[in-house]
Parts: C-alpha cells; sequence; structure tokens
C-alpha cells in the first residue's frame, strides 16, 4: 500500500514538471543570407533597460567542434524573484577573410529565471568545413517586459585550420 502511494506522489511530480519544461521554445535559422540583427529583433519584445547585471548574476558559453558537427551552449542565470523570463540567442560564426560570418544562429527561450541550451548541428544540413570558428551569445534577461542585453563570446576554437592557433 505504501509503495502504491509513493508510485502515486512520484507520478504527480513528473506530471507536474512537463507543462514548466514545454514552456521553452526553440527556434533554428541556418539560412547564410539572413539579416542577423534583423532576425534576432523580429523575435524579441518588451523594452530594453540600459543598465547590465542588475537582473542577470552569470552566463557561460562553450563552443567544441568534433567529426564535422559544432555543439554550441550558452547558459544564464538571472535573480531569482527579480528574473521572469530568459532568451538565448547562440550564432556559431566562421572566420573568413579576416572576417567572422555568421553561419547559423538558433534560439531558445525559457518562462523561467535561468535557462542552458546546447545545439548540435546537423551534420547533413550544416556540415562544419576546417577553420577557425567561435560562438557568440546573446542573451535577454526579462523582469516583466524590461530586459537587459549581454554579448558574450567563446574564445576561438581552431577546427583542423592549419593556422597556428599559438600565434
Ligand atoms: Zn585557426
Amino acid at each position: 500500500m505504501k509503495k502504491q502511494i509513493l508510485a502515486f506522489l512520484l507520478s504527480g511530480v513528473i506530471f507536474f514538471n512537463i507543462p514548466i519544461h514545454s514552456m521553452a521554445t526553440t527556434i533554428v535559422n541556418s539560412n547564410t543570407n539572413t539579416d542577423w540583427d534583423a532576425w534576432e529583433r523580429s523575435l524579441i519584445t518588451g523594452t530594453r533597460k540600459l543598465a547590465r547585471w542588475s537582473y542577470t548574476s552569470m552566463t557561460t558559453q562553450i563552443l567544441g567542434i568534433s567529426q564535422n558537427v559544432a555543439i554550441m551552449f550558452g547558459s544564464v542565470t538571472g535573480y531569482q524573484f527579480v528574473a521572469t523570463r530568459v532568451v538565448i540567442f547562440l550564432y556559431l560564426q566562421q572566420r573568413v577573410d579576416g572576417e567572422w560570418e555568421t553561419i547559423l544562429g538558433t534560439m531558445k527561450s525559457f518562462d523561467d529565471y535561468h535557462g542552458s541550451y546546447e545545439f548540435q548541428t546537423d551534420p547533413e544540413l550544416d556540415y562544419i568545413y576546417p577553420g577557425c570558428y567561435q560562438e557568440e551569445a546573446h542573451y535577454y534577461v526579462y523582469s516583466g517586459d524590461q530586459y537587459e542585453y549581454i554579448e558574450a563570446y567563446t574564445i576561438t576554437y581552431h577546427y583542423m585550420c592549419g593556422c597556428n592557433p599559438e600565434s
């Protein structure tokens, strides 16, 4: 009997967890001709607050590439009871003719004070060629309809690029 009650309670926990996680929205854009600033603006609502780090406590961004697949990671933590929503944009950029060119952009939003997003490129659609790459992350941390905006970059990832990473 006790076991049945425990099973019932556990199923309740799982049930109530589902709607919370399903509030996250994901969008991927791998069209290289995209106006990325316009694309990002079209997905953002609310008003920007110029002060930084009053809603946000920390961010982390990581890029790794292996076997022609790039794995991008971005994480943002706002202050609990202050931050109500977070939006993460991750851009994969390749060094082309001395400039960073965005080859893929993706966004995920969370109705929560923190969020973590890991995105893996599709080896069929977004084949990653040898080269020098970085990830640019944009974080929007909302308190109501006001947000603060934070931009962060990874260090350059040298994927069989033939350059000298030490120089
Ligand atoms: Zn390189």
